[in-house]
Parts: C-alpha cells; structure tokens; sequence
C-alpha cells in the first residue's frame, strides 16, 4: 500500500491520519442515519439541542484521531512486519472459529467497559472526565462517541492488544466494529428502535439497548454494561430499563 522504503514514521502518520479519516467518516455516516430516522419518525425530539450536539461532535472528532491513530498503526505493522494475530485468509482456522472469535472480542471489550466505566463513575475521574460524556442530558444519536480525550484512549487501546492475543479474521473484525458503532449510536439516540417484546424477552434480559442505557444516563449509578447485562446482573448494578423508555413504547 506505501512504498516498501517510505521512512517509518512517516508511513505511520499517514496511516493513522487516514484511519482517524475513516472512524471520522463512519461517526458522521452512523450518527447522522441514525439522527435523521429520529428526525423523520419523532420530529422535534432533539430540536433544544443544537449546541449540546455541537458539543458531542467536536469531542467525538478528537475521539476520531484517538482510535484512529492506533488502529492505523496496528493494521500497518500487520500488513508490513506480520505482526499481530490478525488474518485474511479463511482456511487458517476451522470456520467455527469466525463467530467464536466475533464473540470473545464483544465479550472482552464488554468486560473491558463495565470496569472502566464504574472506575469513571467514581468522582474524581468522574469530574476530570466522564462527566464530558454525561453533559449530553439526555443523550442523542451524536453520543456515541463524546468522551473526554482521556477516556477515550481507555477505549480505544482495548482491540489494539486484542489482535496480538486473539486470532481474528479481517471481516470478522469488521462485524465487530459494525456492532460497536451501531449499537454505540442506537444506545444513546433517545428512543427505542427494537420491539417491546423483543426488549422484554430472555435475549433482552441479556442484551443492551436503548431502553437499558437510557437509565444509566438517567441515574448515573446503575447499568454500566456496553453490550450485555452480564455483569450488571452478576454485581448487582442492573436497574432494568428507561421508565421514560417503557412508557413511551407502550403508550404507542
Ligand atoms: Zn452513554
Ligand atoms: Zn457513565
């Protein structure tokens, strides 16, 4: 992709300025589907928070360079010094290992999260950081990403060390990061985009959506998970979901 005898350093900050490109393009791609479907199906619903969501785009753009730049890194020294565990060609592991290795790294980045999460919660790394996160009151389909620069280094060294420890394929990878997004933005848009039953049911009482961390935005000391209730309900954090959410859903 870059010439064999480009300096190195050189060659990585022109890979992290382009990965920082596409995880900036995928924001904009992801938050703004998802805010225009809330704009065409609950109009008016963020029409006071015009410079709340200017406020989540400049911290989310900074969040872009943040996981951009070890992303690139890492896709850079895979592609050029073999490095990693990361792999193209599908015959290297028996296929049961595609969506065994999609769930070990949901599962890890979960974990990951949870405890980084309840560590922010405490009040001076709540002051100094997470608390950029918790200015969007309620949060919105731009949420997905506004951390403070500190914490979003937390987040973004996870996958990095990942791929040295867990084989993953490239695609795989991808479906990854496709969740992540998506269910990063539909978390926090302010409406709950899946069924009332589906919600209710033994696969809702162990996923994450909107209804469930709308409560965490809502009473700060509950709900701390990213994808799963895990260990919500194994630490005794999990409140259920969003009152606000509930009512919502059964009053349509
Ligand atoms: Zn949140
Ligand atoms: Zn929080």
């Amino acid at each position: 992709m870059l010439p064999a005898d480009m300096p190195v350093l050189l060659a990585l900050l022109i890979v992290s300025v382009v990965t920082s490109a596409f995880v900036a393009i995928r924001y904009f791609a992801s938050s703004g589907l998802f805010a225009w479907i809330t704009q065409r199906t609950r109009p008016g619903l963020y029409a006071d928070r015009t410079i709340q969501i200017r406020k989540e785009i400049r911290w989310s753009l900074i969040a872009t360079l943040i996981y951009g730049a070890p992303a690139g890194m890492i896709f850079w020294s895979w592609n050029h010094l073999g490095w990693t565990r990361l792999y193209a060609d599908w015959s290297a592991y028996p296929l049961w290992c595609l969506p065994l290795s999609v769930a070990l790294y949901l599962f890890a980045q979960d974990t990951w999260f949870y405890w980084t999460h309840r560590a922010m919660h405490r009040p001076a790394l709540f002051k100094r950081m997470h608390g950029v996160h918790h200015d969007s009151r309620p949060p919105t389909a731009w949420t997905a990403m506004s951390f403070h620069p500190l914490e979003s280094l937390t987040g973004a060294v996870l996958i990095p060390v990942l791929v040295f420890i867990i084989p993953i394929h490239l695609a795989m990878l991808g479906v990854v990061l496709t969740v992540a997004t998506i269910m990063g933005v539909t978390n926090h848009m302010g409406w709950e985009m899946f069924p009332r039953w589906l919600v209710h049911s033994p696969l809702g009482h162990w996923m994450i959506t909107a209804s469930h961390h709308e409560r965490h935005h809502e009473e700060y000391r509950c709900n701390f998970g990213l994808y799963f209730r895990f260990w919500d309900h194994l630490c005794g954090t999990d409140r259920g979901f969003s009152p606000r959410m509930v009512a919502e859903k059964a009053a349509a």
